[in-house]
């Protein structure tokens, strides 16, 4: 048995009887689709053309969204249909992250994530899906492909078919005739909300004026709205941006040639992740840079031990990586289902995984922090802590690591994400790491009058040497070279001259490095050490969020369908 669908493209009228046959019989609630009728307009009257497109879950035969799902949840069944169990998902949206799609929607009525499951519940009946049933034209075959005799299996033999984004490796089991390019690729067509009929559709961005504000100087007035001089009074044209024909794109009657291809109706998709995902990687940093910076300080002997600070440096470390914890829990639509992730845990997620490792490094160092503020309390021994600190810090770095960097993997199981797929990304956030650490640690100095001189060195030692790091790794190697992708590439172009440009270059270069070095140059000549510590230290910590918010926002606006 392998389910899949056929969408014959000669033969749909764009009725959207589809649509909502399944809406009815899967009481899918407004506002959210498991299936759509996509419309691309292409050609200027009378030579134009409307192209339809069912879009919907592709069945795939190599589903990430399954892959990702911490709980199994999302789930494929061994007969090709890819099924979800709203009972038992958490709601934290991977599953929404991992499909390149957009296939996958929250339920406003239950929090969950829901999608197009080939109405399995017909299917077992013996029934086709209620979209196949209910379409006018028969433009959507469904069947057993790997059945001989089906009228899916003679089509896909004898017609040319194609998919949707056959580059991700997943294997799309909806196979289209007759498949438009323009409709078939998400970011073939500008994203122009002022062509869509029917849809009040939402900027990304408040002020967003949409494809307007990327137009250049088109009739050779400056911005505010005077012709330019020459010394001599000549008036002059604004020199066009490369690639831009003078007096904007080319028009036929009116209507800007640009516009010859336009998306004319479409599924709106929300962003699944905010604020707290880039409030997680960043609280995550602290807490893991500290304690790699506490156990690698006293382990290699940099600094010597003093009670005080190291159980007040510990503490933070607990208490950045519970507030993380909380992030994570705040972020699900269903957070009281949390400890479903431990119960029964599908372990190919990196969620899973990650879970697993924030709850051995809290008990590694749990453990330890307890022992040493009971040693500091005089309720146990002295030897006791000092005998367990080198056994607990040494066991406690590897899994600092694993906590500091396990968020790439899962960004990597994130499929529908291309900018997140970077190889970079485990050192990055390794070095992010060591910046939040030593920011928070030089942070602390001004509270710990008692901290060892050793410390401080060793701070602004992992702190400078982080920054000129990541400033390399940001610059150089994520921004600069080519991105494997033109999803990729039009997010990380959203982030270095886009929309979050000034999040890029004036809160994370700006204030996040560039500051940061130089007070660490003037830190050098002045004896306010502490306070200038503490200041680069802030400015650090708040320029990673300001990075960490335009890279888990800008691949999220990039279209998937
Ligand atoms: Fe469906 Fe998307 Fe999962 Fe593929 S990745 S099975 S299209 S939800």
């Amino acid at each position: 048995m392998n389910y899949g669908f056929i969408i014959d493209n000669r033969k749909c009228i764009g009725c959207h009887a589809c649509s909502t046959a399944c809406k009815g019989e899967n009481e899918v609630p407004l506002g959210v689709y498991r299936t759509w009728v996509k419309y691309v307009e292409t050609g200027i009257f009378p030579n134009n053309r409307r192209h339809f497109q069912v879009t919907r879950c592709n069945h795939c035969a190599n589903p990430p969204c399954v892959r990702i799902c911490p709980v199994t949840a999302m789930y494929q069944r061994e007969d090709g249909i890819v099924d979800f169990d709203a009972s038992i998902c958490i709601g934290c949206k991977a599953c929404m992250q991992a499909c390149p799609y957009d296939a996958i929607y929250i339920d406003p009525d239950t929090d969950t994530a829901a999608k197009c499951h080939y109405c399995a519940h017909r299917t077992e009946l013996g029934l086709e899906p209620a979209c196949v049933v209910v379409c006018p034209e028969h433009a959507i075959v469904s069947g057993d492909m790997d059945d001989l005799g089906t009228e899916i299996n003679r089509l896909l033999a004898s017609q040319d078919v194609t998919v949707r984004k056959p580059e991700q490796g997943t294997a799309p089991k909806v196979f289209y005739i007759d498949g438009s390019d323009v409709a078939l690729h998400p970011t073939a067509v500008e994203r122009t909300p002022q062509t869509f009929m029917w849809a009040d559709v939402i900027p990304l961005h408040a002020g967003d004026a949409g494809p307007e504000r990327h137009r250049g100087d088109v009739n050779g007035q400056a911005h505010n709205g005077q012709t330019k001089l020459s010394k001599s009074g000549t008036p002059l044209r604004s020199p066009q941006p490369q690639g831009t024909p003078w007096q904007g794109p080319i028009q036929f009657g009116g209507t800007v040639a640009e516009h010859m291809v336009q998306v004319s109706y479409n599924a709106q998709h929300k962003i699944p992740w905010h604020w707290p995902v880039p409030a997680y990687l960043v609280t995550k940093g602290i807490g893991a840079g500290i304690f790699m910076i506490l156990s690698l300080g006293l382990g290699l002997n940099w600094f010597a031990y003093d009670s005080l600070t190291v159980t007040g440096a510990g503490f933070l470390s607990l208490l950045f990586i519970a507030l993380t914890t909380a992030l994570l829990v705040l972020d699900l639509e269903k957070p009281e289902r949390f400890f479903s992730i431990m119960i029964r845990p599908q372990w190919r997620s990196w969620l899973t995984r990650g879970a697993f490792i924030l709850i051995s490094f809290t008990v590694v160092a749990g453990i330890w922090w307890l022992v040493e503020l009971g040693a500091n309390l005089g309720i146990l021994s002295d030897d006791l802590a000092a005998g367990l600190r080198p056994l607990a810090l040494w066991l406690g770095l590897p899994l600092a690591i694993g906590v500091a960097i396990y968020t790439a993997y899962l960004f990597a199981q994130a499929e529908g994400r291309d900018l997140w797929q970077s190889p970079l990304l485990p050192i990055h956030l390794l070095i992010q790491s060591f910046i939040a650490g030593s920011g928070v640690i030089l942070i602390a100095l001004l509270f710990l009058p008692s901290a060892p001189h050793g410390l401080a060195l060793v701070a602004w030692t992992a702190f400078v040497v982080a920054l000129l790091l990541d400033l390399f790794v940001v610059l150089v190697g994520e921004f600069s070279i080519p991105h494997a992708s033109e999803a990729a590439a039009k997010a990380a172009h959203e982030i270095s001259h886009g929309h979050y440009k000034n999040y890029f270059w004036w809160g994370s270069i700006g204030l996040g490095h560039v500051v940061p070095l130089v007070l660490a140059v003037v830190a050098t000549l002045l004896t306010m050490q502490p306070v200038i510590g503490a200041i680069a230290g802030l400015c650090a910590v708040i320029g990673l969020y300001l990075y960490e918010y335009a890279f888990v926002m800008a691949p999220q606006e990039i279209p998937n369908s």
